[in-house]
């Protein structure tokens, strides 16, 4: 089955662009991952479940994804910056442990969250620190071309030299020339021969914990030069994709574009792609600013400006709710809302899962009509993730297909109707988009069993008109998200929505 022409919103040249694979049908895919001194939070969250989809969605297509995503371990300094300490090296010496420990105990961390939210694992998550000497040789090919300069045993990269020959700002859009012209002049101590040039290794200082020989000294990379190393490394000196929240453009990306190209002639990346902002009241939902909403804190209830706790999968779908592009703010009331469609589409796709299509009447007449809405709204969900994987678009094809099944469920359109290829459709088309492209599904299937039995005395009860012990089997019910709906043949449970 064809599904259409995928288009990419490229960052680097502006503009959607048809996706071509450069050694299709393998599609190398490479995101920036956390630095692990800290849990991440829901803006982190939603970056990382953007691209989950990416590579699901491509991997439903039909590729096969090597899907690379780091672990930002050393090189990473408070602020952002140049100086400063290490992200991690601060955190272990306040809580008196190695960086390692710190690293893991993050890492762990992140795998449970990414788990809990139904992203799939990488296919390779390389660690920065697992990579020093590929970053040592990455600088030294800068020096070798004249791009990069040492002082005092860091190094540091030569913009104004780079511009000359290249266009750094390309990316970001950012005027190099005004930046270079207008600067203030840097103290005589400073090591930089432009305030623009930066790190690319290190010197570390007495108290620096987490140093490595090089030929300048015992220093570390800069924060940027990993994703250079490891991206190529895994995937190629030219591959696919590079995503990374839209904070990343600047300088994180650009700086990834000179050190690749200043080492080896070429920009590796063919599709730039940015997820934007998860806000709050409008702000960028960030650790420095301290406005963030930890996973748990969402999941246990416990943060003051909810008025539940709210699922992974209700996160999941409440991000997903908006196309990757757009700006996202997080809410009580949308997540409110998140929940009602969330629990509306499981019980739908719990429905279609267990019908069949039957046809035992000889004179049924197909329903045009129907099978024209169906495939209209497939079609919608399609267009709707080729459209630069619009997932909001592909939500309101999605939820379409939900009216029609719960008129099958509620025997008001017939699977006859639709005829046996168009209710297959429905039925492939609901389950896999949702499950396999959106991952969206089920969380506690497990109780189901559980609550089978449930159902079952509450049918007895009906049927023997014990209405008492029908209410009270109502009550616990609800109490635990379960209602009972009775339709025309027989009483079924659902989610309560
Ligand atoms: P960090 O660990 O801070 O480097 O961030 C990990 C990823 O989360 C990066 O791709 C960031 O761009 C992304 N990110 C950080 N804050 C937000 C936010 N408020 N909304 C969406 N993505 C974010
Ligand atoms: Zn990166």
């Amino acid at each position: 089955m064809s599904f259409g022409e995928l288009r990419i919103y490229n960052s680097l040249t502006r503009k959607k662009e048809i996706f071509e694979p450069l050694h299709a049908p393998h599609v190398g895919l490479y995101v920036c991952g956390p630095t692990v001194y800290s849990d991440v939070h829901l803006g982190n969250c939603r970056t990382f479940t953007m691209f989950d989809v990416v590579y699901r969605y491509l991997s439903f297509l039909g590729y096969k994804v090597r899907y690379v995503r780091n672990i930002t371990d050393v090189g990473h300094l408070v602020g952002d910056a140049d100086e400063g300490e290490d992200k991690i090296a601060k955190k272990a010496k306040l809580e008196n442990l190695e960086p390692m420990e710190i690293v893991q105990r993050y890492t762990n961390g992140f795998h449970d969250v990414m788990k809990a939210l139904n992203n799939i694992s990488p296919s390779i998550e390389p660690t920065a620190t697992g990579h020093i000497p590929e970053q040592i040789s990455l600088v030294e090919r800068i020096i070798e071309n004249g791009y990069a300069y040492e002082r005092n045993g860091s190094v540091y990269f030569d913009v104004e030299k780079y511009n000359q020959n290249y266009h750094y700002g390309k990316l970001s859009g950012r005027n190099i020339e005004e930046q270079l012209a207008g600067h203030r002049t840097l103290d005589a101590q400073e090591e930089k021969r432009q305030p623009v040039d930066f790190a690319i290794w290190k010197k570390a200082n007495p108290e620096h914990i987490m140093r490595w020989h090089s030929p300048w000294g015992e220093g570390f990379p800069g924060w940027h030069l990993e994703c250079s190393v490891m991206s190529m490394k895994y995937l190629g000196n030219e591959f696919d994709i590079h995503g990374g929240g839209l904070d990343l453009q600047f300088p994180h990306h650009e700086c990834e574009i000179a050190q690749a190209v200043a080492g080896s002639g070429k920009d590796p990346v063919r599709y730039w792609m940015h997820s934007n902002m998860l806000t709050m009241n409008g702000t960028k939902m960030s650790k420095s600013l301290g406005n963030v909403i930890m996973p748990a804190e969402l999941f246990e209830g416990t943060n003051a400006l909810m008025s539940e706790a709210y699922s992974p999968m209700v996160l999941r779908f409440f991000m997903l709710q908006t196309h990757y592009r757009s700006t996202m703010d997080i809410s009580d009331d949308a997540l409110k809302a998140a929940k009602s469609g969330y629990l509306k589409l499981i019980n739908a796709l719990r429905t279609i899962r267990n019908m069949d299509y039957e046809n035992t009447a000889e004179d049924i007449q197909i329903n045009e009509k129907a099978v024209k809405d169906i495939q209209k709204s497939i079609d919608t969900i399609h267009k709707g993730l080729n459209d630069d994987f619009n997932t909001a678009v592909a939500l309101s094809g999605i939820f379409n297909l939900v009216k029609k099944v719960n008129t099958l469920q509620l025997g008001q359109l017939l699977p006859a109707q639709l005829g046996k290829e168009t209710f297959e459709l429905l039925k492939h088309s609901l389950l896999r988009i949702s499950e396999d492209v959106l991952g969206l599904q089920e969380e506690t299937p497990n109780l189901s069993p559980l609550i089978d039995v449930v159902l079952d005395m509450y049918k007895q009860a009906k049927e023997s008109k014990d209405y008492d012990k029908v209410d009270a089997l109502r009550q616990e019910a609800k109490a635990i998200g379960i209602v009972f709906r009775d339709l025309k043949n027989g009483s079924i449970w659902a989610y309560e929505e």
